[in-house]
């Protein structure tokens, strides 16, 4: 079977995004955790486990928030402007995870390195990462 590398993705290959919040132990956790607060206020999204130590490829301590495609215009602008000094990694979700998240990323502040020899580069269609269910009930506009 012919692989075609040069064609390009579609849009529904993304099935969903992170954004991972990077923080050292120290003051910036309590910005980490004043914007996890903001965050849970204003948008339907999963909040993920603290992690205080080193996870999977994330070098630094962080925590990840799971969001709809569609959230995405109004969520990654809104991190933007309130990004509170942290480092924070948007990655897609597809069935790329090497590319999802080493290639197709962005970052907002500084780029930050990840061991990008743990993720796969690709997995199959049924192992991609489903939207799980949020764990947030906003009160607030963004
Ligand atoms: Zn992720």
């Amino acid at each position: 079977m012919t692989v075609q590398t040069d064609a390009p993705l579609p849009l529904k290959a993304i099935t969903s995004y992170h954004a991972h919040i990077y923080f050292d132990p120290g003051d910036a956790r309590a910005r980490a955790e004043r914007l996890r607060t903001l965050i849970g206020e204003r948008f339907v999204a999963r909040l993920g486990s603290w992690h205080d130590k080193p996870v999977g490829p994330h070098l630094k301590p962080m925590y990840q928030v799971a969001f709809a495609v569609d959230l995405f215009p109004r969520f990654v602008p809104w991190l933007m402007l309130n990004r509170m000094g942290l480092s924070i990694l948007v990655h897609p979700n597809t069935r790329r995870p090497h590319d999802d998240h080493l290639v197709n990323a962005l970052w907002l502040g500084e780029k930050l390195p990840l061991k990008g020899d743990m993720l796969p580069a690709e997995v199959a269609e049924d192992t991609v990462e489903e939207l799980p269910p949020p764990n947030t009930a906003p009160t607030l506009q963004p």
